[in-house]
């Protein structure tokens, strides 16, 4: 079976966040089973495009409206990512250093679809299933089915995941020319709300939608951003399929990115020598519990409470905390998140911006990691930290609920604070400090964490499953 994922970010390449972590081990994991699973995505001006090689597999002029444009596919090399992976270059649209983020996104996202969908048409590739994640994407299912310039590939099938579906992409109709000549009687399955909305068309295109939680699907349908109804409708055909982690890469015993590697065995000394070296970095002392927080800065996540949940806890004499944020996002929260730091150094420092390494240094030396989500498609912070022996907090929700038991249950090893509240998560980590306090307790729980199963095989498999059952929905 051949596989083919379409994704606006895959790691090492380019990530932003959880889309990056599942496109680059997921395929990997797919092609461990059995299954060739390949990659393509843009190509941006990032590091791991200018250290490595590529050979060019296809050249092509096309179409965005009447604006032509010249694309290329780059083959990496080496071969070394454990799976194929297709770079689409398009000079002046996509070979910039930031993935998203720019006025013309939409065009952006709208031309690498197109070069995908002719690179297919005029190369004579042939794939089983294309895998499209995201919005960024999400125009392939109806352009495969629907469009009569690609209609020689309709015999390619398709699922969709949603990573995100607070997120469509969604553009006017008078931009509708971008697309090549649809079946006029179909238009209707691009449209929501009197725009074209890729989200949701993939979701009603696709032979089969997934979300990355069984919550998270069943949540859609009360908050999706306007795509409720949609949900509501359409929520007994999808699939919640948990991510797993890269235990290639998120690894206590092999990680480089540490500096004392550890095993179940080692980790309460060695873990205690990586809080050690992270708390001088940032000025902390070691006795007190770190909490930490790495993420975007933004509400979905729960960032804006950060700022007074941390007031309130640095304002507590009797329970001294250290706190330690890595993130970026909303300008607002940043700014203040910054700031907090003149006020109370020596037990709160802030990292505002993207760092793959301190996020790697802060799973392995932190206590406590705080994950205060009001939105959460899966969340893989908690499955990391939970590897690395870090105690996650967190409002239950979407993946979060799947994936975390709190330490009243029989075999609980998370906080759970019930609501994405300024109360309920100061609440939760004064339930933290209280195990803290009972060092025994807490040291008593990591084998616990560390052992629990959130690898890709399993979630892989669910994902050849799907693959297995495919058949055209419309
Ligand atoms: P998202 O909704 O952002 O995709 P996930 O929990 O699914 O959230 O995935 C977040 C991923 O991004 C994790 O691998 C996390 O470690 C990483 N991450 C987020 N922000 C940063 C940052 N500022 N620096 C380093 N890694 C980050």
């Amino acid at each position: 079976m051949k596989v083919i994922h379409l994704s606006a970010e895959c790691y090492p390449v380019a990530k932003i966040g959880g889309l990056g972590d599942v496109a680059g081990a997921l395929p990997k994991y797919l092609n461990q089973l059995g299954v060739e699973a390949s990659v393509v995505m843009p190509f941006y001006e990032r590091k791991f495009v200018q250290e490595n090689t590529f050979e060019t597999v296809f050249q092509a002029n096309t179409f965005l409206g009447d604006r032509p444009f010249f694309f290329e596919v780059l083959k990496e090399a080496s071969g070394k990512l454990g799976f194929d992976l297709y770079l689409i270059k398009i000079l002046g649209l996509l070979d910039r250093t930031e993935v998203y983020g720019y006025a013309d996104d939409i065009e952006r996202f709208v031309a690498f679809q197109l070069a995908f969908l002719d690179w297919m048409l005029w190369s004579g590739k042939q794939t089983d299933i294309v895998h499209c994640h995201d919005h960024q994407t999400g125009l392939v299912p109806f352009l495969l089915y629907y469009s009569y310039r690609y209609k020689s590939l309709a015999h390619f099938r398709t699922v969709f995941t949603i990573h995100n579906g607070q997120y469509h992409g969604a553009f006017n109709w008078q931009r509708g020319n971008y697309l090549p000549e649809i079946d006029p009687w179909k238009t209707g399955l691009l449209d929501w709300s009197n725009g074209i909305n890729p989200l949701a068309s993939a979701v009603r295109c696709a032979d089969a939608f997934t979300t990355v939680s069984p919550s998270y699907l069943k949540e859609l349908s009360i908050s999706s951003n306007g795509l409720e109804q949609l949900f509501e409708l359409e929520k007994a055909h999808g699939t919640g399929i948990i991510n797993g982690i890269d235990t290639d890469i998120w690894d206590p015993k092999t990680d480089p990115m540490i500096t004392q590697k550890y095993t179940i065995k080692t980790v309460s000394a060695k873990k205690a020598k990586n809080k050690e070296l992270l708390c001088k970095q940032f000025g902390f002392s070691a006795e007190k519990p770190l909490f930490t927080f790495i993420g975007r800065l933004v509400v979905e996540k729960g960032a804006d409470l950060l700022p007074e949940i941390f007031r309130l806890m640095l304002a507590d004499p009797k329970n001294p905390v250290s706190i330690l944020v890595l993130g970026s996002g909303d300008e607002e929260t940043e700014l203040e998140l910054a700031a907090l730091k003149e006020a109370s150094p020596g037990q709160y420092n802030a990292y505002i911006g993207y760092n793959e390494e301190l996020a790697h240094r802060i799973y392995a030396g932190a206590d406590f990691i705080m994950m205060p989500s009001r939105v959460e498609p899966c969340g893989l912070n908690q499955l990391y930290a939970l590897r690395y022996g870090t105690m996650p907090i967190v409002n239950s929700v979407g993946g979060l609920k799947d994936t975390v038991i709190d330490i009243s249950e029989p075999n609980g090893y998370g906080i759970c604070c019930g609501a994405a509240t300024i109360n309920a998560v100061f609440t939760g980590i004064k339930r933290a400090i209280k195990l803290f306090k009972n060092t025994a307790e807490l040291r008593l729980l990591y084998p616990r964490e560390m052992t629990l199963d959130f690898s890709w095989g399993r979630s892989a498999k669910e994902y050849i499953h799907l693959y297995q059952s495919l058949k055209p929905k419309l």
